[in-house]
């Protein structure tokens, strides 16, 4: 029933920057080389992805919105060895029950793009119509929450639900050097932000957060036995970038990814902060950027629907790596 998904869509939808994370991803999964975001009113009433990804199959249009569509599992089994963390056809179709959803499309070699509208996971009545286009994928999302008012109340001012999406933007920007990335408000010619291909993260950093930040940033990296068996088939590896020093900003800057994926990891986030507040002055607030990669069967990412939160095998040991590693490179760095 509609009201059922709308709630359901609801807690997998929090906010502008909640749908713009799973729209992102699945243009990464797309294999896009560029991504363009556009964003008006703090992505209360639009927010625009343009990926130059595979694009989606004219038979897949019908059913894009329907829950549990997804091109990424083929049988039950591929589940404990998904490595992408897009598994579940959830994410359009929620964006499809509490806003105005279009999707343009056009795949390698065909010769127009397609566009489709859809409501509460339904493609709109008239169907897929041909028009003019590029090859990839473009997803309109309006009107977010047109229909949950407590929603659309729960939303804060544009400015601040704008700074919410371009952190996603910004997060992923950091990781993936290989994609180009462009962030713009509607109708302001500057982009808030812009970023060239690049095969260096440290240049990615600066471009994105300043030089100020890429000064101090410093490599890390550590590898072991992701499940305690000894076999070094199953190793965990992190990779790391990290501040030696603290800035004056409101804030600490932590981005976690595991294979990809921008997650949370609040035993993580917890360890690295108290290395950095037992060193750094008060005032200042250091920066972290974390790449783990983790066998996808010692993964757990059903930890909370929105997949953000995860846990794995030997947590507790890769936290506990991480944080004297971390320790060491800050009592090197500051005598
Ligand atoms: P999931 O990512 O879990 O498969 P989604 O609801 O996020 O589920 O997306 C459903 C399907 O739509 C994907 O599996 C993919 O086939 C297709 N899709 C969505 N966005 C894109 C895109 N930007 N480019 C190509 N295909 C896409
Ligand atoms: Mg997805």
């Amino acid at each position: 029933d509609e009201v059922v998904n709308r709630v359901a869509a609801g807690e997998v939808i929090h906010r502008p920057a909640s749908a713009l994370k799973e729209i992102l991803e699945n243009s990464l999964d797309a294999g896009a080389t560029s991504i363009v975001v556009t964003v008006k009113d703090g992505g209360n009433k639009l927010l625009q992805v343009t990926d130059n990804g595979c694009g989606i199959r004219e038979a897949d249009l019908p059913i894009l919105c329907e829950r549990h569509t997804t091109s990424k599992l083929s049988k039950f089994e591929d589940l404990s060895a998904m490595s992408t963390f897009g598994f579940r056809g959830e994410a359009l179709a929620s964006i499809s029950f509490v806003a105005n959803l279009t999707v343009t499309t056009m795949t390698r070699g065909a010769t127009h793009a397609l566009k489709a509208s859809y409501c509460d996971g339904a493609l709109d009545g008239g169907g897929a119509r041909p028009c003019a286009g590029n090859p990839g994928t473009t997803i309109t999302v309006e009107n977010l929450f047109y229909n949950v008012p407590t929603r659309r109340k729960a939303l804060k001012s544009p400015h601040e639900e704008f700074a919410k999406v371009l952190d996603v933007v910004q997060r992923y920007a950091s990781s993936r050097t290989d994609v180009a990335f462009t962030c713009r408000k509607h109708g302001e010619a500057r982009p808030s932000l812009h970023c060239a291909v690049t095969p260096h993260r440290i240049d990615r950093l600066r471009a994105i957060y300043g030089s100020q930040v890429a000064r101090e940033l410093t490599p890390m990296t550590l590898t072991g036995d992701a499940d305690g068996d000894g076999d070094r088939a199953a190793e965990y590896s992190v990779d790391a970038l990290v501040s030696t020093a603290g800035y004056h900003s409101r804030r600490t800057t932590f981005i976690l990814f595991i294979n990809d994926r921008l997650v949370e990891c609040a035993p993580l986030r917890r360890a690295c902060e108290a290395v950095y507040s037992a060193i750094l002055p008060k005032a200042e607030k250091p920066f972290a950027y974390l790449s783990l990669r983790l066998p996808p069967h010692t993964l757990d990412v059903n930890v909370h629907p929105t997949k953000r939160e995860v846990a794995f095998l030997r947590q507790d040991e890769v936290v506990e790596r991480v944080q004297r590693a971390l320790e060491r490179r800050l009592v090197e760095a500051n005598g």
